[in-house]
C-alpha cells in the first residue's frame, strides 16, 4: 500500500491580514485564500469561475491570478460581494472538495505503485508550466512538466517536483510597427504567487549553498502546492549572494553559457541538496531533460558520505535509481560546456568524489577519451541513469540512431533508449462546455478513468448536432478573444481608429478556422503555409470555401530567423488578399494556447520531420473536438489512423532541407485543398458537416485517453519508476 504525501490541511492566511471581528468574513476569505494557494484550483472549472465571478474585469486585468485578486479586497468587501452573488455554498463546496482531494487515499497509485512506498519520485525540470499566472515556463517542455505533476497528483503517485523560480519568467512579447518581435521583462510580484518558504528540519526557511571554484552560490527554496504534489523552486535572489548572482535565476533561458551552467548547477546540485535538507529521501530521481543532470553527481556524493560507498559503487547505485528523459533531436537543445566552466562549477564536488578533471569530463563525453569533446548534459544524463526514454515512438527510433555511438557494440535497435509518448493533462485543457457534454453522455465515472479507452467510446453516441453546436460555441468564444486581442494590439501601436475598428469585426465564425500556436523555433516552419503566396491567397480568399488563420508564438530573443518568420506572418494583414482573415496574437502563453486549442476547427503542425520529438499542443485540441492536420512526425506519427484527423505527406524525408520544405508545402496545400476544405464545407440538409463530425468523434475516441498525461504518468510509473525504486535495471533499457 503506498503512502501518499499529502500536504497538511491548513488555512494559511495572507501575512498582511490583520484580525477581523467579522468571523464570517474571515471564514469566506480564509477558504478562498486556501483555494488560491493550491494550484489545484487551476484545473477546477468551478474554482476558476468562482474567482472570475468575484470581479470579472479585475480577474482579466490581473492575468487570472486569484492571489492578486484577493489581496486587493478586504474580507469585508469580499463578504459583501459573496453575499450579493450568493457564493457561500460554492466556496464551501470547492473548499470541501479540495480537502477531500488532499486526504483521499483511494487513488490509482495506491493499487499500482505500491513499491514506491514512502519514498517519492523526485522530478527535476528547468521549467514548469502550470498556469498563466505562474510564469516560470517558456513552452512545451515546461507545460509537459506541469501536466506531469498534475497527473501524478491525480493518480496519487508520490512525487515531488524540483525547479527554479525565475522572477522575470521568460519574456513578454510585443510586435513593433514593422512586425518585429520585442521583449519585455517584468518582475513578477512574489507575494502574488502561491509560494511559501520551504522549511528545514528545524522549521526555518531553507537556503542551500553550492560551492564553486569562484565562490559560494546561495539559493532560497520555495514551496508551491500543486494538488497533492509539492513543487520546490530554488531562487538565487537573496541576501548573501553577490549582486550578479542575485540575478542568476531571474530569466529562463536568458544569459550566456556561464549563466546557463550556473542555473543548471543550482537546479541539479542545489535541488538534490534541498531535498536532503527537507528530509525527503527520494526512491527515484527523474531528470526531465539534461538540465538537471549535475544532480546525479550530488546523489553520488551523498551515497559516498552517508553510506560509505566507493565512487564506482555509488555511481551504480545512483544510476539504478535515476530515470532520464531526452526531449529533442535538435542539436541546439543539448547543452554543452567547455572544461573550464565544468571545473569552475563542479570542481569542489569533484574533489569530494575523489575523481580527476578528466574523469569528470569523461562522464559528459560520448567517447570518454576524446579530449576535444565538450561536456554534454544529455550524455551525462544517459550515463547516470539506468532507465532512459524518448518522448514518442519515432523520437525513440531517432534517438537510438542519434546516440548509437555511446553504445558502439550494440545494433542500433538495441541502444537502450525506450520511449514513453507525451500526453496532456485533460482537466487543464478541456473546455467546460465539452466537459459538460461528456458528463451528460459518458459513464458517470469517466473522470476517474480518463486514461482508459473505454471511458471515451460514448462519444460516438452523442448527437452530431449537439457536438457541432458545442464546438461552434467554443469557436465563437475564440474569435471574440482574437478580435479583442488584435484590436488591443492595434491600439497599442497607435494605429488608426479604422484599423482598430476593422480588428473588432475581423474573422467569421462560418469560415474554416486553422490555428497554429507554438514556439517559433525554425524547424517548426511556422511560415510553411506562405511558401507559395498566390496559392495560399487563393485558398484564404476563395469565394465559396474560404479559410482563416490564427497564429501565435514566441521566438527565442536570439533567434533572428524565428523573428523573421513572425514578422512575415504578422505583416500578412497588410496584404488585401488576407485582410481580416489572418491574425497574429502577441505574447503566446498558456492562456492564449487554451483559447486556441479549445476553439479552432483545425490545428496545423508542420515541423521538419523528424525534428518534432513529440509535440503536445495537438493533443490538447483533440479533447475539445478540433482536428489535427499534421506532418507524420512526433506523436502524430503514431496517432493518425486515416480517419481521426489529416496527414500532410507520407512521412518521407528528402536529401536537403530546401527540397523537403518545398515538397511538404506542396503536400500541405494538397491536403487542405483536397481533404480538409471539402470535408469541412460538405454539409447535409441540416447544415451539418457529417463526415467532419465523424472525424471529430474518431479523434476523441482514439486519441484522448492515449495522449493524456494520466496515461503518460501511469506508463512512467509502471515502466520506469517502480523498476528504479526496486533498484533493478528497468525494462525501458530493452523495451
Ligand atoms: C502545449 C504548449 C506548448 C507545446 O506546443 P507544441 O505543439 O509541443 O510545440 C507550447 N507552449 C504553450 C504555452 C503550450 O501550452
Amino acid at each position: 500500500m503506498s503512502q501518499l504525501h499529502t500536504p497538511p490541511v491548513e488555512l494559511d492566511l495572507p501575512p498582511s491580514r490583520s484580525g477581523s471581528d467579522l468571523q464570517h468574513a474571515d471564514d469566506i476569505y480564509g477558504k478562498l485564500w486556501a483555494l488560491a494557494n493550491n494550484l489545484w484550483w487551476s484545473w477546477q472549472p468551478e474554482c476558476d469561475q468562482l474567482f472570475r465571478d468575484i470581479d470579472p474585469i479585475r480577474w482579466r486585468q490581473l492575468g487570472h491570478n486569484p492571489i492578486a485578486l484577493l489581496r486587493e479586497m478586504t474580507p469585508e468587501r469580499l463578504a459583501d460581494r459573496a453575499g450579493e452573488l450568493v457564493l457561500h455554498s460554492r466556496i464551501n463546496y470547492a473548499y470541501r472538495r479540495l480537502q477531500e482531494y488532499l486526504t483521499s487515499t483511494q487513488t490509482w497509485a495506491a493499487t499500482n505503485s505500491g513499491v514506491l512506498g514512502a519514498k517519492p519520485v523526485a522530478y527535476f525540470s528547468a521549467e514548469f508550466g502550470i498556469h498563466e499566472s505562474v510564469p516560470i515556463y517558456s513552452g512545451g517542455l515546461g507545460v509537459l512538466a506541469g501536466d506531469h505533476i498534475k497527473s501524478a497528483s491525480g493518480l496519487g503517485v508520490p512525487l515531488v517536483g524540483v525547479g527554479l523560480y525565475y522572477s522575470q519568467g521568460y519574456f513578454r512579447q510585443y510586435l513593433d510597427d514593422d512586425g518585429y518581435q520585442g521583449e519585455d521583462y517584468l518582475e513578477t510580484k512574489i507575494e502574488n504567487l502561491p509560494m511559501q518558504d520551504a522549511l528545514d528540519a528545524d522549521g526555518n526557511p531553507l537556503t542551500v549553498s553550492i560551492d564553486t571554484r569562484t565562490g559560494e552560490l546561495l539559493a532560497k527554496v520555495w514551496l508551491m502546492k500543486v494538488g497533492r504534489v509539492r513543487l520546490y523552486l530554488l531562487d538565487c535572489n537573496i541576501d548573501g549572494n553577490k549582486p550578479e548572482d542575485r540575478e542568476l535565476t531571474s530569466r529562463l533561458y536568458g544569459g550566456d553559457e556561464r549563466t546557463r551552467i550556473r542555473q543548471e548547477l543550482v537546479l541539479g546540485v542545489g535541488g538534490v541538496k534541498a531535498l536532503a535538507a527537507l528530509g525527503i529521501d527520494p526512491g527515484v530521481y527523474h531528470l526531465n531533460e539534461g538540465h538537471s543532470a549535475f544532480g546525479a553527481l550530488q546523489v553520488v556524493k551523498q551515497l559516498m558520505e552517508n553510506d560509505g560507498m566507493t565512487f564506482d559503487d555509488a555511481v551504480q547505485q545512483a544510476a539504478r535509481a535515476t530515470c532520464f528523459t531526452t526531449h529533442t533531436p535538435v542539436p541546439a537543445g543539448h547543452d554543452r560546456f567547455p572544461p573550464e566552466l565544468v571545473e569552475e562549477h563542479l570542481g569542489p564536488l569533484r574533489d569530494s568524489l575523489g575523481i580527476s578533471e578528466e574523469e569528470l569530463m569523461a562522464l559528459g563525453r560520448v567517447d570518454p577519451d576524446d579530449v576535444e569533446e565538450t561536456f554534454c548534459m544529455t550524455v551525462i544524463g544517459f550515463k547516470m541513469s539506468r532507465c532512459a526514454n524518448a518522448v514518442s515512438n519515432l523520437h525513440g527510433i531517432v534517438s537510438r540512431r542519434m546516440w548509437h555511438s555511446m553504445w558502439p557494440d550494440r545494433p542500433t535497435n538495441e541502444v537502450p533508449i525506450g520511449h514513453i509518448t507525451n500526453g496532456v493533462h485533460v482537466f487543464s485543457w478541456l473546455a467546460v462546455q465539452m466537459q459538460k457534454l461528456y458528463d451528460k453522455h459518458f459513464e458517470t465515472d469517466w473522470k476517474q478513468r480518463i486514461q482508459e479507452p473505454e471511458a471515451w467510446q460514448s462519444i460516438h453516441a452523442v448527437d452530431p448536432g449537439e457536438l457541432w453546436e458545442t464546438h461552434n460555441a467554443l469557436k465563437n468564444h475564440l474569435l471574440s478573444f482574437v478580435r479583442r486581442r488584435i484590436s488591443r494590439q492595434c491600439r497599442r501601436r497607435g494605429e488608426d481608429d479604422a484599423v482598430v475598428e476593422a480588428a473588432r469585426r475581423m474573422l467569421d465564425p462560418r469560415i474554416l478556422t486553422i490555428g497554429f500556436g507554438r514556439r517559433f523555433a525554425t524547424y517548426k516552419r511556422a511560415n510553411l503555409l506562405f511558401g507559395d503566396l498566390d496559392r495560399i491567397a487563393e485558398i484564404v480568399s476563395n469565394a465559396d470555401r474560404p479559410v482563416q488563420l490564427i497564429y501565435a508564438g514566441k521566438a527565442h530573443p536570439k533567434d533572428e530567423p524565428g523573428k523573421r518568420f513572425i514578422r512575415e506572418i504578422a505583416n500578412m494583414r497588410h496584404d488585401p488578399r488576407f485582410a481580416g482573415r489572418v491574425a497574429f496574437i502577441e505574447d503566446y502563453d498558456i492562456n492564449v494556447c487554451r483559447h486556441l486549442i479549445q476553439g479552432v476547427d483545425v490545428w496545423l503542425n508542420n515541423p521538419r520531420r523528424p525534428l518534432e520529438a513529440s509535440g503536445t499542443s495537438g493533443q490538447k485540441v483533440v479533447l475539445n473536438g478540433g482536428l489535427n492536420c499534421s506532418i507524420l512526425d512526433g506523436w502524430w506519427g503514431e496517432a493518425y489512423n486515416g480517419v481521426n484527423g489529416f496527414a500532410i505527406g507520407h512521412g518521407r524525408s528528402h536529401v536537403s532541407d530546401e527540397i523537403t520544405d518545398r515538397r511538404d508545402a506542396e503536400a500541405l496545400y494538397d491536403t487542405l485543398e483536397n481533404e480538409v476544405i471539402p470535408c469541412f464545407y460538405d454539409r447535409d440538409l441540416d447544415g451539418l458537416p457529417k463526415d467532419w463530425i465523424k472525424r471529430m468523434m474518431h479523434s476523441i475516441s482514439t486519441l484522448a485517453w492515449r495522449f493524456s498525461s494520466h496515461r503518460m504518468v501511469a506508463d512512467y510509473t509502471s515502466k520506469s519508476y517502480v523498476w528504479a525504486a526496486g533498484g533493478v535495471t528497468c525494462d525501458m533499457r530493452y523495451r
